[in-house]
């Protein structure tokens, strides 16, 4: 018995073997049994590394060939009409990613991750019927090669709390029927064995519920708990912790609590409750979402704190989440450096860290092996600890120096001052930044990194690229130009790539949704800027026209949120180093005349808090790192922002707090419906709407614009709105581009005319 338990593991392969095949599949290259194949040769191997590493509770039906809700959909038969006459593969990859006739279900975040699963659809009429075939396939499977497997399940309350209903009936009606379902199933797991474990995940419950979901958990785990005496049911949480929950689930037949000590500190509050209950308690110590090594001495100590309040023997160590979040392995990371390389695990090294973490723990007998590796964790943690790769003594002092934490100029004397130096009338015409990157784009820079043209070429391509870009703007007579991004593989990776104490891996895939994966960067240490990072391209895209050139920058919040951050300093000080960084970029530029800057915040919502409790914090740090980020402004130089989404509702005051002259949003495709909410609280500053989706190829009519910009000014001023895309348009192609904007140009100065009338 090691005691050990992993949530769940990674699928989409070490090499991303899984993607491969996948995209293959869909690009009609190759059948299904080739998928098929390369699933059962994965799952065989990740089998194996959990077991090599002498992993006790291993899962079967982790495994997915896009998603696990997508694959609960299919387990509970709970499939929309539209799909109704499909089977098997064709009707999976249709719900997932829509076919012919028929649109994809809807994707969206899974909790504060950057993963995304797909929505289920649940009307008043929805109907539920067991399709086992996956769950005791795959359990099966697992059996043959010796491994006795936990089976996943998506929770049924996180399953119908997380779907859609598509006729605004309450999603919860079903619960019986759902639960009803699960029964069945269990009474067919319970076939597969003497004894089963079975895993509900109900991450829903580290949210703040209200009484009646509260109400559906005893009644829901009582019956599951139930079905036969051989299956032990397993609820895990995680991402926060999930108190309210847990003194409601020690009082049903359930026998173990999976809770996370990583992300949710709190739920030491309610564990006193497990020991009463004589639960056992899978104590999530093993960071499943970040990428540091774990220090042993550290988790020892938190397993100590833990088994002073639930009994040694009712305690298993568990991993905090499912490992999905991390990337595989860093076998493949040879161009690493070797110092920040000994700070990491990922997943495959996460088993180990976990099998050793247990033992030590346990006081299982440890070979020398395993001692050596020991003592060279507690010395990679130390040396950690005083690297001067990390420290940056001379940034931590200007930080500790800063003055000015703001702009010094209020919002009503920065616009009058602006809108007589810029003299636009209104609706003035914009886009979001970046141009749609072409294959000789990629091309060009991938030439550059491999070495195979020189500096020289790679920036000439690029200066053509801006040359063309400034051209067409001017030609079809844009007000505020930009650059296009050319330089740009990513918003994020290019900036990390300028400043210290970021690194970049080979292989350190993650998967985002489906088959597309995301290679984050990883904040190791102090972040510093020494060198301008878009002054020479913005200066000389600005050298190529009279009109205002405006500056992009990606903000603090967004750079935070789409990296692997180092968890030695909050992330709310490490947001700080970045602001301090990209407010000297603005300075700089200003200082070389670009008087109109844009500081990209597409993240800025993701990085809410699950919890409310916490979301205050969250605003304030983030407002006010974004608000460092831009404090060198002077008076007539203009920040933008923009934000990649629409629903205000519930942050419009946080959004205002940042104070930002100008804002972009999406709401090209809600109309005027969602620009109301900026009305409503009287906001001040001006605000681009996107008045249309980049999303999708088509070209917009100069009716539609027109109609569109008519909407808009009826419910906020003319002089307040700016008119843009609602997004970048590095993913389109230039002929779409090239029409869309025409018309959109067109389409303002119709309204202009009618103005003039
Ligand atoms: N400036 C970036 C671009 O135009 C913004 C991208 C984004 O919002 N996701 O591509
Ligand atoms: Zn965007």
């Amino acid at each position: 018995m090691q005691k050990n338990y992993v949530i769940g593991f990674p699928r989409i392969g070490e090499k991303r073997e899984l993607k491969k095949v996948l995209e293959k599949y869909w690009a009609k290259q190759s059948d299904f049994g080739d998928v098929k194949y390369v699933a059962s040769q994965l799952k065989k191997r990740h089998w194996n590394y959990q077991k090599e590493a002498k992993i006790e509770f291993i899962s079967s039906n982790d495994f997915s060939y896009y998603d696990n809700m997508l694959d609960t959909s299919i387990l509970l038969g709970a499939i929309p009409k539209r799909f109704e006459n499909l089977k098997n593969e064709e009707l999976y990859f249709a719900m997932a990613r829509g076919n012919e006739t028929c649109v994809a279900m809807e994707m969206t975040k899974w909790f504060n991750t950057n993963y995304h699963y797909i929505v289920p659809e649940i009307s008043k009429e929805s109907t539920f019927k067991l399709n086992s075939e996956k769950v005791i396939e795959e359990y099966k499977e697992a059996h043959e090669l010796g491994i006795k497997t936990k089976i996943n399940l998506t929770g049924a309350i996180t399953y119908l709390g997380l779907s859609k209903s598509v006729d605004n009936s309450d999603v919860f009606l079903h619960i019986n029927k759902v639960v009803e379902v699960y029964k069945e199933l269990l009474e067919e797991i319970s076939k597969l064995d003497d004894e089963v474990i079975v895993q509900f995940d109900e991450p829903l419950f580290v949210k703040d519920l209200d009484s009646k979901v509260l109400s559906l958990i005893k009644p829901v785990y009582d019956a599951l708990a139930s079905v036969t005496p051989n299956i032990k049911i397993v609820v895990t949480t995680y991402f926060e912790h999930s108190n309210e929950a847990t003194k409601i689930l020690v009082n049903t037949p359930i026998w173990a609590l999976g809770l996370d000590f990583i992300y949710g500190n709190k739920n030491f509050d309610a564990i006193e409750l497990i020991k009463n209950s004589n639960k056992v308690l899978i104590a999530g110590v093993i960071d499943g979402r970040n990428i540091w090594k774990s220090n042993f001495q550290d988790k020892i100590q938190l397993l100590n704190k833990i088994s002073k309040i639930v009994d040694k023997e009712n305690i298993i160590v568990g991993t905090s989440c499912s490992l999905l979040h991390v990337p595989f392995t860093l076998s493949y990371e040879d161009n690493l450096d070797k110092e920040i390389k000994s700070w990491l695990a990922f997943a495959n090294e996460k088993l180990k860290e976990l099998s050793l973490v247990s033992k030590q723990f346990f006081d299982f007998k440890l070979n020398l092996d395993e001692v050596s590796i020991i003592r060279k964790n507690s010395e990679d943690n130390n040396q950690r600890k005083i690297s001067s790769k990390i420290h940056n003594l001379k940034i931590q002092e200007e930080i500790k120096n800063l003055k000015v934490w703001e702009r010094v100029d209020k919002f009503q004397d920065r616009i009058k001052v602006q809108r007589e130096f810029f003299n636009y009338d209104f609706l003035t015409t914009t886009t979001i930044g970046s141009f749609p990157q072409t294959p000789e784009i990629r091309e060009n820079r991938k030439n550059y990194k491999a070495n195979l043209i020189s500096k020289e070429e790679y920036e000439a391509e690029i200066k053509k690229y801006i040359d063309d870009c400034v051209a067409f703007q001017e030609e079809i007579g844009l007000d505020v130009l930009v650059h296009g991004e050319p330089e740009r593989n990513d918003m994020v990776e290019y900036f990390g790539e300028m400043l210290d104490g970021f690194a970049f891996t080979q292989n350190a895939w993650v998967q985002s949704y489906g088959s597309r994966c995301v290679k984050p960067p990883l904040i190791y240490g102090d972040v510093n800027r020494e060198n301008p990072m878009t002054v020479e391209w913005i200066k000389y895209a600005q050298s190529k026209t009279s009109k205002v050139m405006k500056g992009m920058l990606t903000g603090p919040v967004t750079i935070l949120n789409w990296s692997f951050v180092r968890d030695d300093l909050p992330r709310s000080e490490v947001t700080k180093q970045i602001a301090y960084a990209i407010c000297k970029e603005v300075d700089d530029l200003q200082k070389h005349g670009i008087k109109m800057i844009q500081v990209d915040e597409a993240a800025f919502k993701e990085g809410y808090p699950l919890r409310i409790e916490n979301i205050k914090e969250y605003e304030n740090w983030a407002v006010d790192n974004f608000k460092l980020s831009v404090s060198s402004a002077k008076v007539d130089t203009q920040i933008h922002t923009h934000m990649c989404y629409s629903e205000f509702n519930d942050i419009i005051k946080t959004i205002e707090a940042m104070d930002a002259d100008v804002i972009s949003i999406e709401t090209a495709r809600s109309g005027n419906r969602l620009l109301r909410i900026f009305k409503e609280v009287a906001y001040k500053q001006e605000i681009g709407p996107g008045i249309y989706d980049i999303h999708s190829p088509r070209v917009p009519s100069v009716e539609e614009m027109v109609k569109q910009i008519k909407a808009l000014i009826e419910v906020l001023p003319k002089e307040q709105l700016w008119i843009n895309p609602d997004c970048g348009l590095k993913t389109r192609k230039w002929n779409e581009v090239k029409q869309s904007l025409k018309n959109m140009v067109e389409a303002v100065n119709i309204i202009k005319k009618g103005e003039v009338k």
